[in-house]
């Protein structure tokens, strides 16, 4: 699979430039530990992250003797991927098929898009995938849904429009279970106009889909990387309705930043499994801590 290069559109990111320059002066100093903090604020980490990190580096750095910004900020490096040491990336099974996964996220942030790509992927690997068009709300989703799965040789279960989501999820379920599909993806509207509507809505989903199948074995939120810190707040929201088991962070190739992978993974204590990279077929790929933290800080 390939790895993370070139997801940031920029010749270097943000985080990359600043280090380089810090990199040239070659002094560690009080200067340089501000200018770090300032790097990985402006870098969308978050200021508790990143005065968190700063104070880790730096006690590392003295203990050990460091005085060359090389090697600090090779420690730099280490710690990052250190807090990005999630155990499982992978998808959730069930005990028994079809796994179901449940994608939430707000409008707009490529939740159909990625559903098409995971889709897929998947089926690429030689797994059996349904998709359930929950966005009954935005036809738009279903044709899009149903284009990508004609390319990937996945079906589609969709409603008529304005039906009952929940209902859409339960059919595509039934039918996974009928067809010995080995993975049922389904989407969710993401309106955000009333966000009690929507909790409620994603939970009743959510049960619906339990009693269909047993087990919902993955909840995906997926988050628009460009939108940084105000990203978080809305995983959040979710997280707590939603019982949010991974991220797909979306849009990577669109940001010089992307730190608000650790913040992420920081805060919500959720794994980031997928990334996108792009609007094509193929760009979503498995999160590689290392690879990211050294495209961010190459
Ligand atoms: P939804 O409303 O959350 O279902 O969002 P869509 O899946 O319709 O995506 C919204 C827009 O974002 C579309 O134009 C997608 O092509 C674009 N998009 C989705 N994922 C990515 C990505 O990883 N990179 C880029 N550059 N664009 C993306």
């Amino acid at each position: 699979s390939r790895g993370l290069d070139g997801s940031l559109p920029k010749s270097r990111s943000l985080l990359g430039s600043a280090l380089a320059r810090m990199r040239a002066k070659r002094a560690l100093g009080e200067e340089f530990w501000v200018e770090l903090e300032e790097a990985l604020i402006l870098s969308d980490l978050g200021l508790d992250l990143s005065v968190d990190l700063v104070e880790s580096v730096r006690n590392k750095v003295y203990k050990e003797g460091v005085t060359a910004t090389d090697a600090a900020l090779e420690m730099l490096r280490e710690e990052m991927i250190e807090r990005l040491d999630h155990s499982n990336r992978d998808l959730n099974l069930g005990d028994a098929p079809p796994s179901v996964v449940l994608f939430v996220g707000v409008n707009g942030v490529g939740k159909t898009t990625s559903i098409g790509k995971l889709a897929a992927l998947l089926s690429s690997e030689g797994k059996k995938v349904v998709v359930a068009a929950g966005d009954t709300f935005r036809a738009a989703a279903a044709e899009q849904l149903e284009m990508w799965a004609q390319r990937s040789d996945v079906q589609v279960v969709k409603g008529a429009s304005g039906a009952d989501p929940a209902s859409v999820v339960f059919d595509a379920i039934s039918h996974g279970a009928a067809v010995g599909a080995d993975f049922v993806l389904a989407d969710t509207a993401g309106r955000l106009q009333n966000r009690q509507n929507l909790m409620d809505e994603l939970k009743k989903i959510r049960r619906v889909a339990e009693k269909a199948s047993g087990t919902v074995t993955e909840v995906l939120l997926v988050l628009d990387a460009t939108t940084g810190q105000n990203g978080l707040l809305q995983a959040q929201g979710f997280a707590e309705a939603a019982s949010v088991t991974g991220v797909i962070l979306t849009k990577l190739d669109g940001t010089a930043k992307g730190g608000v992978a650790f913040a992420i993974e920081d805060k919500l204590h959720i794994p980031i499994k997928f990334v996108g990279l792009g609007e094509g077929i193929l760009d979503l790929v498995p999160f590689d801590p290392k690879a990211f933290v050294y495209e961010i800080t190459g």
